[in-house]
């Protein structure tokens, strides 16, 4: 077990300057304490920033070629520590060995996608309209990178943002949930066995008003990459916004699956079955809205209803459980909550609606998969982001009127529509308002090489992996050089005229 020493600044593992820690725990049997970590303040904050900066002017100037080879590496220890990673995160966050393995994998797929891109183009060349001159456009890094991340995706998340930002030649600062960190503490371990130089790479575990909010404020972080709720996304953007920082968020969302009248029904069932509940609903993708044509509502209904009832709850270690714990006791409270005022607002619970705590189940967080019917577009349920797996049925009898349901939250992260019509389907890609859209897929099951974020309130215009992984940590410098011999001084726009 961790004694506290589990902030790693400038190539040492140190504990807390105060010396305070905090606990961790397994959320299936919230009795057992996983580690103890570091309490961070803004003095370990302000230590781990200046070792990041004082890391950078040497990290930036090592070819990115060899900043790839250094993420390659990472990505073969992943695979290498795969199965322990996948079983520290069941412990630590609770889901499935299956999922945590999926986690696990998403992050080395991301390794070895972003060390590839230090041998692609940097940037472009471009004409320019006076003879002998070279016009170019580069990505240069910004600097300190600050990572601010949530429990779900423990090791995919912190990938998603580390690699790009250290591939382009910034140092970071990582900051990872408290109900994460013994995760974070074993990333950042391979990657100090991958190689990454002192100062390249910090960590700060703690909690989000004392270690993440310093490392917003703190002036030698240029970046902040945040992770998280809606709530605490529009505080950060806004301090970002007054202390002119650039700041990459991914919010909340409120998911929906369409299923249409000519829709595979039972494709429909095991995809609205996976994105409602898998994960315990605890993904930022998960369908927590399953906007369902009147025509075949009651067979969808019924099979969802049944096979929802009989998905096995349990600790995420026991292979045959197929849905974990929530993440901790205040979040379990919170879902219970939820569907109280689903139901004081006239929606009716098919199954679950309940927190399990009959024998084993009540020493950790479970709570029963919930299907709420008569949902209706006004209700709370059905615009506020859970986070459970807690899931409501909305009638439409239409496309038109399925679409404007679909999109009626201000969030807009994933989208998905089930139809065998090609029409209906490609109406939908027009009309969705969302960062991500499925069709005949559920809103879960996003790829590293595509674009990941969200529209309206799910963020704010930033997207992750893809091919523009790096936009959030580059900035475009705009090179001009003169190479003529002339003593003649050509200015743009006035000495030059092009008809
Ligand atoms: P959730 O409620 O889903 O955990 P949060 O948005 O509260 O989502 O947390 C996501 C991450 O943001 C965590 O690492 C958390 O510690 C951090 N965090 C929370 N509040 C703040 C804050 N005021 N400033 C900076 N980071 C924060």
């Amino acid at each position: 077990m961790h004694s506290g020493k589990t902030n790693f600044i400038g190539g040492k593992w140190v504990q807390a300057q105060d010396g305070q820690t905090f606990e961790s725990l397994n959320p299936a049997r919230t009795a057992e304490v996983i580690g103890r970590y570091a309490r961070s303040w803004q003095a370990d904050v302000e230590a781990a920033v200046t070792a990041a900066a004082a890391a950078y002017p040497a990290w930036r100037r090592i070819p990115a070629p060899v900043r790839g080879a250094t993420l390659f590496r990472m990505g073969q220890l992943l695979e290498r520590e795969k199965e322990r990673l996948a079983r520290q995160m069941v412990e630590e966050m609770g889901k499935v060995l299956v999922e945590a393995r999926g986690d696990v994998q998403e992050a080395i797929d991301m390794a070895y996608y972003i060390a590839a891109f230090g041998r692609m183009p940097n940037g472009s060349v471009v004409p320019s309209e006076r003879a002998e001159m070279f016009c170019s456009a580069q990505r240069m890094p910004v600097g300190v990178v600050g990572l601010i991340t949530p429990w779900n995706f423990p090791i995919a998340i912190p990938s998603w943002k580390m690699f790009p930002a250290l591939l382009a030649g910034n140092t970071v600062v990582l900051k990872p949930a408290e109900d994460t960190p013994g995760l974070a503490v074993s990333f950042v371990e391979l990657l100090v066995e991958a190689g990454v130089p002192s100062g390249v790479v910090n960590l700060v575990t703690g909690f989000g008003a004392e270690a993440g909010a310093a490392l917003v404020e703190s002036a030698g972080v240029s970046t902040i990459s945040f992770t998280g709720s809606t709530e605490t996304g529009r505080l950060i953007a806004g301090r970002c916004g007054q202390l002119m920082k650039r700041v990459s968020c991914e919010l909340g969302g409120k998911n929906a699956i369409v299923v249409m009248d000519d829709a595979n029904i039972e494709l429909a069932i095991k995809g609205a079955l996976w994105s409602a509940f898998g994960t315990a609903g605890q993904r930022c993708t998960a369908a927590s809205r399953l906007i369902v044509h009147r025509d075949v509502k009651r067979r969808f209904r019924d099979e969802l209803v049944d096979r929802a009832s009989a998905l096995r709850m349990g600790a995420g270690i026991d292979p045959k459980a197929q849905i974990g714990p929530v993440i901790n006791r205040k979040q379990l409270e919170r879902i219970h909550r939820y569907v109280g005022i689903g139901v004081a607002e006239g929606a009716k619970t098919l199954t679950g609606g309940r927190v399990l705590d009959e024998g084993a189940f009540g020493d950790g967080c479970f709570y029963a998969p919930t299907v709420l019917d008569d949902m209706t577009l006004s209700m709370r349920v059905a615009q506020e982001e859970i986070f459970g797996p807690v899931t409501g049925i909305i009638e439409v009898g239409s496309l038109e009127e399925a679409l404007a349901a679909a999109n009626s939250t201000q969030y807009g992260l994933s989208l998905s529509l089930y139809t065998q019509n090609v029409t209906s389907a490609f109406r939908a890609i027009q009309e969705l308002e969302a960062g991500i859209v499925y069709i005949n897929l559920p809103t879960s099951g996003a790829e590293i090489q595509l674009p990941f974020g969200g529209v309206k309130n799910t963020g704010n215009g930033h997207r992750e992996a893809g091919w523009m992984a790096m936009d959030y940590c580059t900035e475009w410098k705009s090179i001009y050089v003169n190479y003529a011999e002339s003593e003649e001084l050509v200015r743009a726009q006035i000495d030059t005229q092009v008809a």
